[in-house]
């Protein structure tokens, strides 16, 4: 299973960020990754970096609606990410679903959006510090996968992004041993939800991913890649994430 590196810009870039990517893809070049890249852009800039990066790696989305068109002002179709350079979305992060008031039924709704446009989904779960705090974290992202996750979901069409709500933009993270023991028990739903095909399945972990604490947390048993916000905006960060794999 090849890990995946995912950076989330979320609200952040302007065009004059895209020196960035051009960053990025230049060292890609230089010195092919072992991870998959990709950068999720706010949804201004996929079409201007899709043109710039040429496939030296990936892009998606942060979010998309549900349906492939229609009267939704300001939303974002999935087939529209995919004609601007996308293949890939992310859907269910913890920020829609607190600002945006997103459930679960709502984010597998998102998936098979995603899948119908041809873009892998990158689906998020996560307990808060008080579902932590009650002990609550193993059977709240169990919920979240089955309300989340669509039954058809594949290796192929679904990455799994485990993100602590508590340690997103704060510099905290769990330690190792329950990074190890949560993405043990999230195998363990994927395989007895989708079957014995979802070993297979991506399971990333996001939450104050830094340059200084990737090398630790990507070779833990069980963890597939990264989702990266705040250290993915600057291409020197977030290469030294990429290089950790
Ligand atoms: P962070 O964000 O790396 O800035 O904690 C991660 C995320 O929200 O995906």
């Amino acid at each position: 299973m090849r890990p995946l590196v995912a950076g989330n810009w979320k609200m952040n870039g302007l065009a004059s960020s895209l020196k960035e990517l051009d960053a990025l893809k230049a060292a890609l070049l230089a010195a092919p990754a072992a991870a998959e890249v990709l950068i999720c852009p706010p949804f201004t800039l996929i079409a201007p970096a899709a043109l710039r990066v040429d496939r030296a790696f990936a892009l998606g989305g942060q979010d998309c609606h549900a349906k492939p068109s229609g009267a939704h002002t300001g939303d974002i179709a999935a087939e529209m990410l995919k004609d601007s350079g996308a293949s890939y979305v992310i859907v269910g992060h913890s920020e829609r679903r607190h600002n945006h008031g997103e459930g679960d039924g709502d984010v597998a709704a998102k998936a098979l959006a995603a899948w119908r446009a041809g873009l892998t989904a990158i689906i998020c779960i996560g307990e808060t510090e008080d579902q932590r705090g009650a002990g609550d974290a193993h059977y709240v992202c169990s919920h979240q996968i089955d309300g989340s996750v669509p039954s058809a979901a594949t290796p192929a069409n679904t990455v799994l992004a485990y993100e602590p709500v508590w340690a997103i933009g704060t510099g905290k993270t769990p330690t190792a041993d329950e990074i190890v023991q949560m993405h043990a028990y999230l195998r363990a739903c994927l395989v007895r939800r989708l079957g014995t095909g979802a070993h297979a399945l991506r399971i990333l972990y996001g939450g104050s991913v830094k340059p200084d604490n990737a090398g630790e947390i990507l070779h833990l048993p069980e963890v597939n890649g990264a989702l990266v916000g705040g250290a993915s905006i600057k291409s020197d960060d977030f290469l030294r994430i990429i290089r950790a794999v």
